[in-house]
């Protein structure tokens, strides 16, 4: 971690413990970048790749192995390179988002964009966040779950929450139209909460700035000023953070996640170098899914309240086991009961 040392020197671009192994005090990223930049020799940051015949002589003096050895090992070292690099490739590019956060991160590991335009450059900063998910008290007392994001640009794509997904309405009528009121479609807005600066998120004509209740609020409460930038025109280097420390990334309205910084560092030539592939989900915790009442199988998928075929109020059903219930053959609504979507928290294992 960026923050592991303490320093003695009275320069603040240099992370210091505000809170002996908690948190740092806040520091300027692009100065600290600099610092760095002036300390290392371009050969430390660099993606080139050590001088490939001396690291072989000595492999091969290490190991006892002869030339001939030497160039069988080389040839089915490569093959096998290529077969993965083409296997992850695809897996990548079409399955990017059903893979396990676990797995793309191994896959993208070292990995080198298509066209050079996306190369990130030597030198960069990365940044990593754990952003926690709001913590369900009755059922995980003591549980935080978390996914870990490893940034390029300043964008929040990479949050995956079920809030996002949730369809908010009574569909008991219409059954089948109720995908088309995902929340994420029709919510934009969406802000982080770093150093007493909202970072709003508007990129999408739709959003608004929804941190200008709370501004107003603290301003007629006499508190600090909070000030506000647009997320989409902030850049890394001109945030002022503290790694370690507890902020806050908000959206729809009032879903709430903790957000800390746990690296800052610059980009090594083992990182994934696609700038096309950041934000990168690197780690998820997996949640427990909630199971259909009726068939114990299949994950919850509607909830119904008022419900006279129900054994509990409200009950969770999966799709089948709901139209089956509720339905007659041609999809007409029997019985009186309240139907809700409902997506489970596991919905993004
Ligand atoms: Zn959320
Ligand atoms: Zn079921």
């Amino acid at each position: 971690m960026a923050a592991a040392k303490l320093s003695t020197d009275t320069n603040t671009n240099i992370p210091e413990y505000e809170y002996t192994d908690v948190n740092t005090k806040p520091f300027h990223i692009g100065s600290f970048r600099n610092e760095w930049l002036n300390r290392l020799k371009p050969s430390n940051y660099s993606y080139q790749a050590e001088d490939e015949d001396a690291f072989e002589a000595n492999f091969a003096e290490e190991m006892g192995v002869g030339p001939e050895i030497m160039t069988e090992l080389k040839s089915v070292c490569r093959q096998r390179r290529k077969r993965q690099d083409y296997k992850a490739s695809l897996k990548i590019t079409k399955n990017r988002h059903d893979l396990y956060a676990d797995e793309l991160d191994r896959l993208t590991v070292g990995r080198k964009p298509e066209v050079v335009a996306d190369l990130i450059p030597e030198g960069e900063v990365i940044l990593t966040i754990n952003v926690y998910y709001p913590a369900v008290f009755e059922k995980h007392p003591f549980k935080l779950t978390k996914m870990r994001i490893t940034m390029f640009i300043f964008k929040l794509d990479a949050i995956c929450c079920v809030s996002d997904l949730q369809v908010y309405g009574e569909f008991s009528n219409t059954p089948d139209i109720a995908p088309d009121f995902v929340s994420k479609d029709h919510f934009k807005s969406a802000f982080f909460f770093f150093e007493g600066v909202f970072y709003n998120d508007m990129r999408f004509p739709e959003c608004q700035d929804i941190s200008m209740t709370t501004i107003e609020w603290a301003k007629a409460c006499k508190f600090p000023p909070y000030r506000q930038a647009k997320m989409e025109d902030t850049r890394f280097m001109d945030l002022k953070v503290k790694v370690g420390f507890p902020y806050l990334y908000c959206h729809q309205g009032d879903c709430e996640h903790l957000v800390i910084f746990t690296d800052v560092r610059l980009v090594h030539k083992n990182d994934c170098l696609d700038k096309k592939l950041y934000p990168l989900l690197t780690h998820k915790h997996r949640v427990a899914t909630q199971k259909c009442a009726v068939c114990h199988v299949f994950i919850g998928r509607w909830f119904t309240t008022n419900d006279q075929f129900a054994p509990c109020d409200p009950c969770l059903f999966c799709d089948k086991c709901f139209r089956m219930l509720h339905y007659d053959a041609e999809g007409k609504k029997l019985g009186q009961f309240l139907a809700y979507p409902y997506v489970d928290r596991g919905a993004f294992n």
